[in-house]
């Protein structure tokens, strides 16, 4: 029995000696392990499918535990990301999000849609942090775990939000922060990423953000993907890494 399925190349590693072993995130099945057979050899037809953040088209067939690929064709092959060591590096990182964020055979399309609208925004347009920002947030709230940032999350007043508390759920307002703890953020902080929580895509380019805005949003939503996650982002070492280098 084959079954046809679309879905991105999360990660891949080598398995005996012209085999590969992938994880795909697919629209019908969620994230599963599957066998490339013979991937390695030169005269396999599958090679192009199987690179990490390729959305391709696959046929695959049950074989116990694991699928077998069968044969497949590339939809989406973001050639401007790979050219790019800075947007291959946040195509990574997205993918890895996506892997600790998910849990195996549970279908979620429209997280797999938001990955595929994130990396044709940064295949068209200059690189920018903010992509991985809205990647982060909008993620959060098809996994349910999206943060509280339009109140506080204890009192729920809307006013003198100027903390941040991951193990609270969000903002903090300056009455509440002192007895339940939570890290000083700007208000700028908070309301960026509130508007990229309520707006789709379209609304990057107009934004204008301060770098110690960005740098604030950026490790707000670290601390707070660790805490929900429960796991360590170790890209974003490497990234931070790269970009001091
Ligand atoms: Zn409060």
């Amino acid at each position: 029995m084959y079954q046809r399925t679309d879905a991105l190349v999360l990660k891949s590693f080598d398995f005996k000696e012209t085999d590969q072993i992938l994880t795909i995130f697919s629209r019908e099945l969620g994230k599963i392990p599957v066998v490339a057979k013979g991937v390695k050899k030169p005269q396999s037809t599958l090679r192009g499918l199987v690179q990490p953040f390729c959305y391709s088209q696959f046929f695959i067939t049950r074989s116990g535990e694991m699928y077998l690929i069968t044969q497949g064709r590339i939809n989406e092959f973001f050639g401007n990301i790979r050219e790019d060591l800075d947007k291959t590096l946040q195509a990574i990182y997205i993918l890895e999000l996506l892997d600790k964020s998910t849990v195996e055979r549970d279908p979620n399309p429209p997280l797999l849609d938001l990955a595929l609208q994130v990396l044709r925004y940064m295949e068209g347009n200059p690189k920018s942090s903010i992509y991985l920002r809205f990647f982060e947030i909008k993620q959060l709230g098809l996994v349910g775990f999206a943060p509280v940032l339009d109140g506080c999350c204890n009192c729920r007043r809307t006013d003198r939000l100027y903390y941040f508390s991951p193990s609270s759920g969000g903002a903090l307002c300056s009455d509440c922060a002192p007895r339940i703890g939570g890290k000083r953020v700007m208000p700028a902080t908070l309301a960026a990423l509130r508007t990229l929580q309520q707006s789709g895509l379209r609304i990057i380019p107009r934004l204008r953000l301060s770098p110690a805005v960005l740098e604030q949003m950026e490790k707000v939503m670290e601390d707070y993907l660790e805490f929900y996650l429960e796991k360590k982002l170790n890209l974003k070492e490497v990234m931070r890494t790269i970009k001091k280098s």
